[in-house]
């Protein structure tokens, strides 16, 4: 990453620019010509460039140029030039050819700290100035830039934390609807960043997916629950099962199935101890390679739970060719249990075909008596919500799960509970 040493001192603006239809030209005139022809725009670039810009040729036909103490105004007066310019055709070897540019401007400090981030929100100005305006120009806008620059961040901010071990796994209960007893938990991640202050898994994990850490996420949370079972096991807390979450990458990758049976052995667990969550990006992944991921993780007797189910674009059919021992009917429809005839009508259908299927089904995201009663009525066999516990840190639960609950007479008790 390029760091400016001293912010504020030194305005500048980037501009990114992306010739407009150059495979055209290549594909009409041939590479030769096609190279000539990018000298030539280079060669008009540079009459419009004072002495101290910089101008670079950043990629097949895009081009960067730098513009010290520069203001969006500065910039906006160059692309302009550059347009204008741009009017004239060019002449290459006989053919007088046309030739536009999209571009996007990003400005120091306002768009980014950094070289890098400046960079990209130019790129994100400039794709969008090819779909709208293309031939034109855009300013990178402050809302994307935030966002890409957030990304940047939260990315090595992320990775920082992952290596210095500060990621950690909270656990929520998972009650068995008939005996009132616990069935499992569920691990999930959590992250409280000393300066970014606590950030929640939706946002780090879709960080995590774009910048290309969730495997080593998954790598983490597989061994920390390992571990923690083990710990509980010593302790004498009784947690049958630990479900944890992984996306749908870890699937394309064989090396998977060698690590989870890896943990089982290092730590002696059964393998029914631990259960794999997927999403329906998963099972939509028709692939052999993801296929074969999965039921080998089947064959070494470890649970497979389909996440958040309803909420994708995953077939029936395909229910049934997937090796699952659970499904987790998604909060959605339980929020809208009591009052949504709909809702209720697809509960009712996906526990009967659960059921048939031999499958586990779980309920995420229970909150309220009257879901309660109305789930065990319809023959769920798993719950999981606030009203029994949030998700807590592991000596959080031990404590929870050495008191006794009984969930079937009461709940009342644990509607206070926090997620620390
Ligand atoms: P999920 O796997 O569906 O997890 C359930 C989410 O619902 C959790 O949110 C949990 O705190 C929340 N929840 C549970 N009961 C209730 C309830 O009664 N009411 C409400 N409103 N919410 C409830 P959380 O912990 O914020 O996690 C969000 C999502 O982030 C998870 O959804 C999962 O998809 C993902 N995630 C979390 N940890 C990991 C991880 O280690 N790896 C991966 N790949 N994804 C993770
Ligand atoms: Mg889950
Ligand atoms: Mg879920």
């Amino acid at each position: 990453m390029i760091t400016i040493s001293q912010p504020g001192d030194n305005r500048f603006a980037v501009v990114l620019m992306d010739l407009d239809r150059f495979r055209d030209i290549n594909d009409a005139l041939g590479h030769v010509q096609g190279d000539t022809f990018l000298k030539a725009v280079a060669e008009r670039l540079k009459t419009l460039c004072r002495s101290n810009y910089v101008l670079s040729r950043s990629g097949g036909d895009d081009f960067v140029v730098v513009i010290p103490n520069a203001t969006a105004e500065t910039a906006v007066a160059f692309v302009k030039n550059v347009i204008d310019a741009m009017q004239r055709p060019l002449n290459v070897a006989g053919n007088h050819l046309a030739a536009s540019f999209s571009m996007g401007i990003a400005v120091f400090p306002e768009n980014g700290p950094d070289g890098e981030s400046l960079v990209s929100c130019a790129e994100i100005a400039m794709r969008q100035a090819k779909k709208d305006a293309r031939g034109g120009y855009k300013l990178a806008n402050t809302t994307e830039s935030t966002e890409a620059q957030d990304r940047l961040v939260l990315g090595s901010a992320l990775r920082d934390s992952l290596s210095k071990g500060m990621l950690n796994l909270h656990y929520q209960p998972q009650i068995e609807a008939i005996t009132g007893k616990i069935y499992g938990v569920e691990a999930l991640s959590r992250w409280n960043h000393p300066t970014l202050g606590n950030i929640f898994p939706s946002r780090f994990i879709a960080v995590a997916e774009e910048t290309g850490q969730i495997e080593a996420i998954g790598r983490w949370s597989l061994e920390k629950a390992c571990r923690q079972i083990t710990r509980w096991d010593r302790d004498g807390v009784r947690i049958p099962v630990v479900a944890v979450n992984l996306s749908a990458g870890h699937f394309r990758n064989r090396s998977l199935v060698p690590m989870i049976d890896g943990l089982l052995k290092k730590y002696n667990l059964a393998p029914e101890r631990l259960t794999v969550e997927i999403t329906e990006s998963v099972m939509m992944d028709e692939s052999e390679e993801t296929m074969n991921v999965l039921s080998s993780i089947r064959k070494l007797g470890v649970g497979l739970s389909m996440d958040d189910f309803g909420t994708g674009f995953s077939s029936l059919s395909r229910l049934t060719r997937l090796p699952l021992t659970e499904i987790k009917i998604d909060r959605s429809f339980i929020m809208n249990l009591e009052h949504d005839a709909n809702a209720q009508a697809v509960t009712t259908a996906v526990i009967g075909i659960g059921n048939r299927l031999g499958m586990t089904v779980v309920t995420e995201g229970v909150e309220t008596e009257a879901q309660y009663s109305l789930l065990q009525a319809l023959h769920c066999d798993v719950l999981q919500g606030y009203l029994f516990a949030k998700p807590m840190s592991a000596t959080d639960l031990e404590a929870w799960a050495r008191k006794p609950h009984d969930f079937l007479k009461t709940t009342s008790e644990n509607h206070t509970q926090k997620d620390e």
